[in-house]
């Protein structure tokens, strides 16, 4: 067909082809790539190589009245990417499995394609293989490979009671973008700027790959996770994996972007919402507190915030530290994907 618009004028075949072209040839541990019925990776193993899938599905994970093309092939693969990160690993091969209704155009293929690849090329990624099928809904799964090189990967289970807790970027920013994308959140006029920032942070989460790395590779940190379903709920998965332990955090210390306090501060939001909401795709990590000097130094090389905002305790739950008074804030849980569906 000379101009086809849509994946079924395209066809399977057609689409494969088109992506081959595209990919630079496979190279250094990636022997071969795309094309074959398997791909071939000889990587230098050293500390092993992990592994992370994630699958995505309209109308559970994405919304296609608000995402693009173009964030939704960035946003696939940083989620992956952020899984890797908060391991330690570095990000090497990536396999890219679609199932699409017949109707999909051409172009938006390309275009999520086009993002897709890009952020691939930022953190050194091939694309190595995948699969294209049909569907009656887009359904989206992404498996990254990478590899521990420089020390071991970093568990969710080593925190002990003492060790600082950090969290890298800022905090309830995508939390906030995704109220606003779906128009559950109505700001005035001057809050446009805050807002689409805020959007930005949802559609566009940073991986947060060189920290996760250089973080491993220092030996200091005990536990780390990524946050996806809210600070609250991971925070909750760490205590648990590391035998039981629970936690404080200082809300004066909580690192809410410039957009962030904006809405706090005019009773938008409050802050243990933002706690509580998810996609963040920061770290989350425990360190011994002799380690501090180790962790300012990574922040400054890495150039991103980690910011020390509690500690780890022996006390089960997670309370917060506010003006001196103690609360629990154990109960409002993150996302559950059974439990939570809706605004
Ligand atoms: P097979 O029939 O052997 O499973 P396919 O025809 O499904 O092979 O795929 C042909 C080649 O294209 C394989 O190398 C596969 O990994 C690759 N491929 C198919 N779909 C995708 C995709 N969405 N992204 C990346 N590679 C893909
Ligand atoms: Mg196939």
């Amino acid at each position: 067909m000379k101009n086809p618009l849509t994946i079924a004028d395209w066809g399977e075949f057609g689409f494969i082809e088109a992506l081959r072209r595209r990919l630079p040839k496979a190279s250094g541990d990636l022997k071969l790539g795309i094309g074959d019925d398997a791909s071939w990776w000889s990587p230098v193993v050293g500390n092993g190589i992990l592994t992370t899938t994630d699958m995505l599905v309209e109308g559970v994970h994405f919304d296609l009245s608000y995402t693009s093309a173009a964030d939704l092939g960035y946003k696939s693969l940083a989620v992956n990417l952020s899984d890797l990160a908060a391991m330690g690993a570095q990000p090497s091969t990536v396999y890219l499995s679609l199932a699409l209704p017949p109707g999909i155009k051409k172009a938006w293929l390309e275009n999520y394609v086009e993002a897709f690849l890009e952020l691939a090329q930022e953190y050194g990624v091939q694309l190595a293989g995948g699969d294209t099928v049909r569907s009656d809904q887009l359904v989206i799964s992404v498996t990254l490979c990478g590899l521990a090189r420089a020390g071991k990967p970093v568990l969710r289970c080593g925190a002990a009671v003492g060790d600082d807790l950090y969290f890298s970027g800022t905090l309830g920013d995508s939390f906030l973008g995704l109220k606003l994308l779906r128009g559950c959140l109505r700001v005035p006029a001057a809050f446009r700027e805050s807002a689409d920032f805020l959007k930005a942070r949802h559609l566009r989460p940073t991986p947060r790959v060189v920290p996760g790395e250089m973080l491993a590779a220092s030996g200091a940190v005990t536990a780390m996770l990524d946050v996806s379903d809210g600070v609250i709920a991971d925070l909750g998965h760490l205590l648990a994996a590391s035998g039981g332990l629970g936690a404080e955090i200082e809300a004066c210390r909580l690192p809410f972007s410039v957009a962030g306090r904006h809405f706090i501060d005019a009773d938008l939001v409050d802050y243990t919402t933002l706690l509580a909401g998810g996609e963040d795709y920061e770290l989350l990590f425990a360190v011994p507190q002799d380690q501090r000097l180790t962790i300012e130094t990574i922040a400054v090389q890495a150039a991103v915030n980690l910011t020390r905002i509690g500690r780890i305790t022996a006390q089960t739950g997670i309370f917060m530290l506010v003006d001196g008074s103690r609360k629990v804030l154990g109960e409002r849980g993150g996302y559950d994907h059974f439990q939570n569906p809706g605004c």
